[in-house]
């Protein structure tokens, strides 16, 4: 029999390139999102375009006994959206509702295997301060902490997945993602995230040119590539480890390491210009020693390689816009 898998926010980052794993897989699969994917074609068998805050859609598309449900649908951004404060109200209500609507959807319909993607943004600000040793160990989530309503929100909707998992014996699994990255992600417009938006400013910078670089760029972070994102949440959600679990990299980077990579990368010379902006934690680093214990899951590539592919999307999708607006 072929099996069957649902992801929710396929029109997304993660969903979309989760969708092209589970098609080679060979599952029948249904995708959902309140937009379709804006830089790749769509190949699930099914793609439904809606809104999952309504209950009744939500109820429309878990009709039937999934094998496999992903829930990665959110409201969500990188530091210029998530930590200015100007969407806290929406962040925390949109990915809530969605959350509960596809629980009970999925209780109901008694779906068989749940993935929920949490963020390393619910981890308490104050093991955060010190950019060369920040803990994020799964147990130390509590005393809560988190900087940002978009990490309460994951704080609160992680314990209801965890909650039906316990009362209703539901197959759940849930990931803490720290900073996923990779091509056919948004990479303008307000919503990027740090990978990203430094691969479009060295690919718009001239050689010697300059790249801003919000705060003194000596906050520390680490970078997942998408395909090993993609092999973590694939082989949580198939084991017997409810998690929650971080899915990330430990090469913890400063983000001024991180242009001078992305210029290397380019093969310019750019000078960083620091100015005020958004910048979340000072220090963040996936711990991997839960995981590797319970999945026997670790990273296999270093950060380069995956920001030269990203690097090379990015760079063309510069190039096809300004192109596009010249000829406008
Ligand atoms: P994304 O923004 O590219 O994808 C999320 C998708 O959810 C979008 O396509 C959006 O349209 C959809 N969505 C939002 N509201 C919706 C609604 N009301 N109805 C239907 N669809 C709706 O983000 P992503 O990077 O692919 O992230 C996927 C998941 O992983 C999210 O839950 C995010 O919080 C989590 N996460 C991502 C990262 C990362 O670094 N990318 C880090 C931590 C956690």
């Amino acid at each position: 029999m072929t099996k069957t898998a649902l992801v929710l926010g396929a029109g997304g980052f993660i969903g979309g390139h989760l969708v092209k794993r589970l098609k080679k897989e060979g599952f029948w699969v249904r995708s959902a999102d309140i937009k379709r994917h804006e830089y790749s074609e769509n190949i699930a068998d099914d793609f439904a375009v809606g809104d999952l805050r309504e209950q009744s859609f939500c109820r429309s598309i878990i009709d039937r006994r999934f094998d496999e449900v992903y829930q990665l649908a959110a409201d969500m951004g990188g530091a210029g959206y998530i930590f200015t404060g100007e969407h806290d109200a929406d962040v925390m209500h949109n990915s809530a509702t969605i959350n509960l609507n596809v629980l009970d959807a999925c209780y109901k319909r008694d779906a068989q295997r749940i993935f929920y993607s949490s963020s390393a943004c619910m981890y308490p600000s104050h093991n955060q301060e010190d950019p060369d040793n920040p803990l994020c160990t799964e147990n130390s989530a509590y005393p809560a902490n988190p900087d940002s309503e978009y990490g309460w929100e994951k704080l609160f909707s992680e314990r209801v997945f965890l909650a039906y998992r316990r009362n209703y014996g539901m197959n759940i699994h849930v990931a803490r993602f720290h900073n996923i990255f990779g091509p056919e992600g948004t990479w303008q417009g307000g919503k990027e995230k740090a990978p990203a938006a430094i691969c479009r400013k060295v690919a718009q910078a001239l050689n010697g040119g300059e790249v801003e670089v919000w705060g003194d760029g000596l906050q520390t972070r680490s970078f997942l590539y998408i395909d090993e994102c993609i092999d973590g949440v694939i082989k949580l959600t198939r084991s017997h480890f409810a998690g929650p679990v971080n899915i990330g990299s430990e090469e913890m980077v400063t983000i001024n390491q991180l242009v001078d990579m992305v210029a290397d990368i380019a093969g310019k010379r750019v000078i960083k210009k620091h100015i005020p902006g958004p910048q979340g934690v000072r220090g963040r680093n996936s711990d991997n020693k839960l995981i590797k214990q319970q999945l026997d899951w670790a990273p296999s590539q270093p950060l380069r390689v995956g920001l030269e592919r990203t690097y090379t999307w990015i760079e063309s999708q510069v190039r096809r816009n300004s192109i596009n607006e010249k000829a406008a």
